[in-house]
């Protein structure tokens, strides 16, 4: 969620059922790898930036992976898209390498990751994705019209056999092994109209297009009036938000979905979730999770596992981190 209340923390990451960590192995599976068929790009405005931004999807060879590349600038620098390069996540998620970075990636990232994209290069003349109407169904539509091509080789999943949680404050995320990719999420905002909203949804490319790609950012109005009061959202409107206020939405269309909220935070999910560098399988329940805990998350799996490979100590290496950042501040307008 692109808009909500950040407060500075200093927290603890809490690592639980830590016996698991020690036993953790990759569960290799196997799908097809995919890119597109045809180049293609399109216009928009940044939300934050409030710039218009060109951007192009590219097709790419297998075992290439996701890449952005910042055309604007000299050398046009390229950034992989993997957790390790998320340099900020407060407003959103953030990559970056070597001084170039390409902001708010997480819904271009959620419609690769729904509609099973692999291998793809984004190119882009702005330092921001552009955020359509807040969701991910233009950019799936894109990847529609550009063709989705089966490259016939091979991509692993990832997925651990035993249970892995993670929590900061009263936020939580809890891994379960699982064959299919299932997200249980619940969010419990201070408003009547998202107290307690839960949804499971279960990935498939229909269902994710069905329930997932349409559904828009939200913020409260005071929030994005603070933003706005500090630079940020300020291509922000009704066009690309669903907006609230004390008395409801103030958009004039009402609701995509009457839980259009919690999918708008599975969508986030899910594209931060990508930024492992390959599907991943699995039962998450998500409790109240944003772009922070998400990308730690990530981060504990890869690195974890990247230490197992090392034949390194995962469980010493997972323990040992902690959240010691400090997060965007928004104070009432
Ligand atoms: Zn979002």
């Amino acid at each position: 969620m692109l808009f909500e209340k950040v407060i500075v923390f200093l927290g603890i990451l809490k690592l639980w059922n830590d016996p698991c960590l020690t036993h953790c192995r990759g569960m290799g599976m196997r799908r097809v790898q995919k890119t597109i068929e045809n180049r293609i790009e399109c216009n928009g405005v940044g939300l934050h930036t409030g710039k218009e931004v060109l951007l192009s999807l590219n097709p790419l060879p297998p075992d290439s992976g996701i890449w952005f590349r910042r055309v604007d600038l000299p050398h046009k620098p390229y950034i992989k898209a993997t957790a390790n390069h998320v340099t900020q996540t407060s407003l959103c998620t953030v990559i970056g390498n070597n001084g170039s970075g390409v902001s708010t990636v997480e819904h271009l990232m959620s419609a690769l990751a729904g509609m099973g994209i692999h291998n793809i290069l984004v190119e882009i003349d702005a330092p921001e994705v552009p955020i359509f109407d807040g969701s991910a169904q233009h950019f799936v539509e894109l990847l529609q019209e550009a063709g989705i091509k089966n490259q016939k080789v091979s991509s692993e999943v990832f997925a651990l056999d035993k249970k892995f949680s993670i929590s900061q404050e009263d936020k939580k995320i809890t891994y379960y092994p699982n064959k299919e990719l299932i997200v249980s999420f619940t969010i419990d905002f201070d408003h009547p109209l998202m107290k307690e909203q839960e949804y499971t949804f279960r990935f498939s490319e229909d269902n994710f297009v069905d329930e997932i790609s349409r559904a828009r950012t939200f913020g409260f109005l005071r929030d994005v009036e603070a933003m706005k009061k500090c630079g940020y959202a300020r291509g922000g409107s009704l066009e690309n938000a669903v907006v609230i206020d004390e008395n409801g939405i103030l958009n004039p269309e009402g609701l995509r979905y009457p839980n259009e909220f919690v999918r708008h935070k599975i969508l986030d999910f899910l594209g931060d979730l990508y930024l492992y560098g390959m599907p991943v399988r699995g039962h998450f329940v998500v409790y109240k999770s944003g772009h922070t805990l998400n990308n730690l998350f990530i981060k504990a799996l890869k690195n974890g596992k990247e230490k197992k490979d090392a034949h390194s100590d995962f469980q010493e290496a997972s323990l040992s981190m902690s959240v010691n950042q400090r997060a965007f501040t928004i104070l009432p307008a």
